[in-house]
């Protein structure tokens, strides 16, 4: 039995005061109320300090010089990649490739894994609710090799449609590649359940952990999968950085994508071989201060602990709902609260979202507006732009209220017109 008692509940009126972006008033007098944090978060003193320092203090290349300041900086990144390692409890640091984010962690794999593995006519399974990012590497991949696409489907609320999983699941499927969480939905989707059935048909799992792992503990040891990619920008730690964790023995057997200085063991001017992992997949200078400002950054949210991080999500994402939905004219996409993370997308009847948006932000609140990346999602829930809000663990209840103002505003402006 766990001894662990309930997850300590957070105090964002504290927490904000570690953030000093988000104490600007913008068009004269409205303070800034950030609800954009799905496409990326804001900065805490903590990351902003450990990229200042690193810079002032310990920064040159990378496994290169054999000089105090590069073993300094090699010192730095690696110790980052061990807490990556913890943070996402991988088996072995070898695991962890620091890419630039989550975009190129799923194109590395698309590249590297599906050029060497998949032949005209092997099946990849999507969902119909990807973000660009997990559609269009598998697109590219399609056109080369001659693989086949497919999509599980999704109800009307939100959830995949897992009765057709089975069936979607053929011989010929060589990879599951889905998202953990909906950059527009929230829907928190059953990767584990997923995970086991992909792999009980012989096909490989890689989950976009975009909008997870910032936002909920990770556990690739317990999940099972075998790829595993998520952006640093989007958990409180600068943009540039991103992971790739995929599973020694199939990281191992496989060619390097990008080729430069770094990957390799030795190099002739005809051939070269590669070096192990992690350095085979990490070519060239890598994202060394913004890496270790994202150790920081997982620094920061292991203090808080990310059950209570989703906990304070669940909260406000509830009333959120309970608020939106009192207000005629408001339609919320996607599960219930009670299903989701910590992400509202909403259509206001009769306004187009980016007027929307740009009424919400003339009352200082940010949310942002559009298709999100998600360009077949829109399509198959018959709209073609979107207004999103998504929250963290510094948004408070006030500045939902906030938002509901803005939209009530909203609609004001747009019934005098
Ligand atoms: N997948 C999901 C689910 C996302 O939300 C995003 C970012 N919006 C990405 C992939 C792409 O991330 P990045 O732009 O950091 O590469």
């Amino acid at each position: 039995m766990s001894t662990a008692g309930p997850p300590a509940t957070l105090d964002p009126y504290a927490i904000r005061e570690d953030f000093p972006i988000l104490s600007t008033v913008l068009h004269g007098d409205k303070p800034l109320v950030f609800l954009d944090n799905a496409a990326s978060t804001q900065h805490p003193r903590q990351v902003i300090g450990a990229l200042t320092e690193m810079y002032e203090k310990h920064y040159a290349n990378v496994h290169r010089g054999i000089h105090w300041l590069s073993e300094q900086s090699t010192d730095l990144y690696e110790q980052t990649r061990e807490k990556v390692r913890a943070f996402i409890n991988a088996a072995m640091t070898e695991e962890i490739i620091f890419t630039p984010g989550t975009t190129a962690s799923i194109n590395t794999i698309a590249r590297s894994w599906g050029d060497a593995h998949l032949t005209p006519g092997d099946e990849i399974l999507l969902s119909v609710m990807e973000h660009h990012s997990n559609l269009v590497p598998w697109q590219q991949l399609a056109e080369r090799q001659g693989a086949v696409l497919r999509h599980l489907p999704i109800t009307d609320d939100g959830h995949l449609v897992l009765d057709q999983l089975d069936e979607l699941l053929t011989e010929r499927t060589k990879l599951v590649s889905l998202t953990s969480i909906s950059n527009v939905l929230g829907t928190v989707n059953p990767i584990r359940e997923i995970t086991r059935r992909a792999h009980d048909a012989g096909a490989l799992v890689l989950i976009d952990a975009a909008q997870h792992a910032p936002h909920l503990p990770l556990d690739v040891a317990e999940l099972g999968c075998d790829f595993l990619a998520f952006s640093g920008h989007k958990m409180l730690g600068p943009s540039g950085v991103g992971v790739l964790y995929g599973r020694a023995e199939i990281l191992d057997a496989l060619p390097p994508f990008l080729g430069g200085g770094s990957m390799i063991n030795s190099v002739q001017l005809d051939r070269f071989t590669p070096a192990d992992l992690p350095a085979k997949f990490e070519a060239g200078t890598p994202p060394i201060a913004p890496a270790i400002a994202l150790g920081a950054a997982i620094d920061y949210l292991n203090n808080l602990g990310l059950e209570a991080v989703h906990q304070h999500e669940v909260q406000l994402t509830r009333y959120a709902h309970d608020l939106l939905e009192g207000i005629a004219g408001v339609q919320i996409l996607g599960p219930r609260a009670e299903e989701k993370a910590g992400i509202v997308t909403f259509v206001l009847e009769g306004i187009h979202a980016h007027d929307v948006a740009h009424l919400l932000d003339r009352q200082g609140v940010a949310v942002r507006a559009g298709h999100h990346c998600t360009q077949p999602l829109h399509d198959r829930l018959g709209v073609t732009a979107t207004s999103r809000a998504s929250f963290y663990l510094y948004n408070t209840l006030a500045e939902i209220d906030q938002l509901g103002d803005a939209i009530l505003h909203a609609q004001h402006v747009f019934r005098r017109r």
